[in-house]
């Protein structure tokens, strides 16, 4: 029997056979630990009938994962170079493997239910977790991540760490950390410990308007300098900003990765962004 895929030997074998080098500017590093496997297929609520969507399948260990369960499958890959790599390790499976960029994906067509099991690639990572948000068939999305964009999901605001991403993932629900995953559970090794989390999207709630989100993105843009700042760089007038401030209570220096998004609101309303 062969060792199984996500084997060190194995992954170099596949790759040397297939004349294939692990690209890094397209966040190629394969995970090799199959603990880690198990453990965010299992997270990510891989289940017999459940509609999931994988981004970036590679070799496909964690698809395999997440098919052997029973899952319906679809997983979306750029690098064409895989196609025959995939044929072979995905094979007697039922998943279907969509070619193309994931930004271009239409994510508003997945069906209610959909749970996105990923390890993403990290330079795109903050815009494909706003389409996920956005997308109202997604319920929850479990994610192999850098471990400084977990911190960043999870913050609160007053922390370090709060800004535009943990603002919209506690708009739509919330964020839980799974557990952090060592270097050397990649091929190759990446250069920053990684985390797995999960968020959980509360479509009960009405989705925040785009003018709002617009806004917080405006709002928290340097999250550093002052929120009164930043709505000046976004192109508001200071005598409104001032007036807005007053009325939501906020010092007129407060830092923009202080202030709460219920007081966001408040000023979005009083400048007119929404009603
Ligand atoms: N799932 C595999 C694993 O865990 O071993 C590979 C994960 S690797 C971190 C990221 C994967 O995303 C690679 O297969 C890469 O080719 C793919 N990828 C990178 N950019 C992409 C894009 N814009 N659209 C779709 N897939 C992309």
């Amino acid at each position: 029997a062969l060792a199984p895929l996500y084997s060190p030997a194995r992954v170099r074998e596949l790759l040397t056979r297939h004349g294939l080098k692990p690209t890094k500017s397209l966040g190629q590093n394969f995970l090799i630990d199959g603990n880690i496997l198990r453990a965010i297929a299992e997270a990510g609520g891989a289940q017999p009938g459940v509609p999931v969507l994988e981004i970036g399948p590679g070799l496909g260990v964690l698809t395999q994962e997440i098919a052997r369960r029973g899952a319906q499958v679809t997983t979306l890959e750029k690098d064409e170079r895989l196609r025959p790599v995939l044929a072979e390790t995905l094979d007697g499976l039922e998943v279907q493997v969509v070619w193309g960029d994931a930004l271009n994906f239409d994510y508003a067509s997945l069906p209610a239910g959909t749970r996105v099991i990923a390890n993403l690639p990290y330079y795109i990572t903050g815009l494909l977790l706003s389409r996920f948000m956005r997308a109202p068939g997604i319920v929850s999305a479990t994610v192999l991540v850098q471990k400084e964009v977990a911190q960043r999901l999870a913050a609160k605001p007053g922390s370090d760490n709060y800004g535009f991403l943990s603002a919209i993932a506690s708009l739509y629900g919330s964020v839980r950390h799974v557990r952090d995953v060592p270097k050397g559970a990649f091929f190759p090794a990446p250069d920053v410990t990684s985390s797995v989390v999960r968020l959980d999207f509360d479509r009960s709630r009405p989705a925040p308007e785009p003018e709002f989100l617009s806004f917080v993105e405006t709002a928290l843009h340097h999250r550093r300098k002052t929120l009164r700042n930043n709505l000046r760089l976004g192109g508001f007038e200071g005598e409104a900003i001032d007036e807005a401030l007053a009325a939501a209570g906020l010092r007129g220096d407060v830092r923009a990765e202080d202030v709460a998004l219920g007081d966001l609101r408040d000023m979005a309303v009083k400048l007119g962004v929404v009603r």
